[in-house]
């Protein structure tokens, strides 16, 4: 009974760089480093040795070699030598009838764990090489027992022969296995949110072209009128000037768009939320005008300000608004509204829409992961976003009735 307490206790250890892992980058835009790898294996390495199952004194039984394998694994040759030192110093400082066999097993094991580290990043059958791994960790050590301690073996037989292989074999085997698929649903989940990037700065890019060839036409007209030479000089002045302001319009749409189709940097800064929320309304105007959606803004004069990355939180502006406007494309008079309430600590920045809302069902599901009920969409504008807010410890509310419409509440700390 109690080894299989010590053999939970020790897989328990084995899997917390995947938990942590799943703890700690679940709601980050970026895939593990190194440098996580290391720290969390150096931590699980300490606690497994220092709650390690012990026979005879002097003998302790962990998941050393499970810790150090995946650290090289992941961590790299780097983290496996820092592992290895840490392991060695604290091996010695326990002591004990075991300490030289310990050291002489790693001997053996740390380079077949380099070894296979390497063959594991070349090959394709990975899981031939987890398996070798998980065999060898658990025969090498005892057969080196064996031979420089046989008594021992011999009066702990069931100990050995059933508690090294199982936490080793399995340690491995899990870790390896579940931190994999995590990492790979991560690298899935970036590469999706990238595409729905492009996808929606693709849309908007197509009613901006639209938007731009307006005011072109306008100035080509008044250009040839001007070259007719047909009017008085303060006509003709007028004239210029209107084509001036036109211009200037269209290069700000230009700009604006080309701020928004930046790749997000999360540099988190000040930023004027009124500022960005301008920026993102001139470029989703012509999106709006060509769904026949009005878009409406109440923009406060003041700067509202908060604590973020300007990419990021234009990109949510984006999601949101696009949403709106998508979700009213075939109501008449659709309108989408957009309005800001500052309170004490906190700003409210509310997008409601007249469009075709949603049911008790839908709203459960809102933001989980490839949720969509469009036949082009992709379900991860709103989970991008409900990420983004999460991390500048804002909150997301949404109200909704099928048929009249939808209002999101989105509420963002003031710096
Ligand atoms: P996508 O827009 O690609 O479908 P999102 O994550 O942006 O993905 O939105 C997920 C789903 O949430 C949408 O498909 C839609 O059903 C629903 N939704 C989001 N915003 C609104 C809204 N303003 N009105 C009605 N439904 C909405
Ligand atoms: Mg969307």
């Amino acid at each position: 009974m109690s080894e299989i307490k010590n053999i939970l206790l020790q897989l328990l250890f084995a899997l917390s760089p995947f938990v942590v892992y799943n703890i700690f980058y679940r709601n980050l835009e970026i895939n593990y480093s190194r440098r996580f790898i290391l720290i969390t294996c150096s931590f699980c390495l300490i606690l497994s040795m220092i709650f390690a199952s012990s026979t005879a004194a002097g003998f302790i039984f962990d998941v050393r070699y499970v810790i150090i394998f995946f650290g090289i694994l992941f961590g790299g040759v780097l983290s496996g030598f820092i592992l290895l030192g840490e392991f060695i110093a604290f091996r010695m400082y326990i002591g004990g009838a075991g300490t030289l066999d310990a050291l002489i097993i790693q001997a053996i094991t740390f380079p077949l764990s380099l070894l296979l580290g390497s063959l594991y990043h070349k090959m394709r059958k990975k899981h031939i090489i987890t398996f070798i791994a998980g065999i060898s960790f658990s025969f090498i050590p005892l057969i080196a027992l064996y031979i420089s301690q046989p008594n021992y073996v011999v009066s702990y037989f069931s100990f050995n022969i059933l508690v090294m292989p199982v936490q080793n074999s399995l340690g491995i085997w899990l870790l390896i296995t579940l931190f994999n698929k995590s990492v790979s649903d991560k690298e899935f989940y970036l590469k999706h949110i990238q595409n729905e990037k492009v996808e929606a700065i693709n849309q908007v890019a197509a009613s901006l072209a639209h938007e731009v060839r307006n005011p072109l036409t306008t100035v080509l007209g008044f250009l040839k009128l001007i070259r007719a030479n047909r009017f008085e000089r303060e006509k003709t002045e007028r004239f210029i000037d209107i084509s001036i302001e036109e211009i200037h319009r269209t290069e700000q749409i230009l700009s604006d768009y080309l701020s928004i189709s930046k790749p997000p940097i999360s540099i988190q800064q000040q930023i004027d939320l009124v500022r960005q929320l301008t920026t993102v309304v001139e470029v989703m105007t012509p999106y709006a005008n060509m769904n026949n959606v009005s878009l409406e803004s109440e923009i406060p004069s003041s700067p509202i300000l908060i604590f973020g990355s300007p990419t990021e939180i234009k990109q949510v502006l984006v999601n949101f608004i696009k949403n709106a406007i998508e979700a009213c494309t075939d109501i008449p008079k659709a309108r989408v509204g957009i309005t800001f309430h500052v309170q004490l600590q906190r700003v409210q920045l509310l997008i409601e829409d007249n469009g075709v809302g949603m049911d008790h069902d839908q709203l459960s599901r809102l933001g989980s992961i490839y949720y969509s009920t469009k036949s082009t969409g992709t379900g991860l504008g709103l989970t991008y976003s409900y990420q983004a807010i999460r991390s500048m410890n804002g909150t997301v509310t949404v109200e909704s009735e099928p048929r009249s419409g939808t209002i999101f509440t989105i509420s963002l700390p003031l710096a």
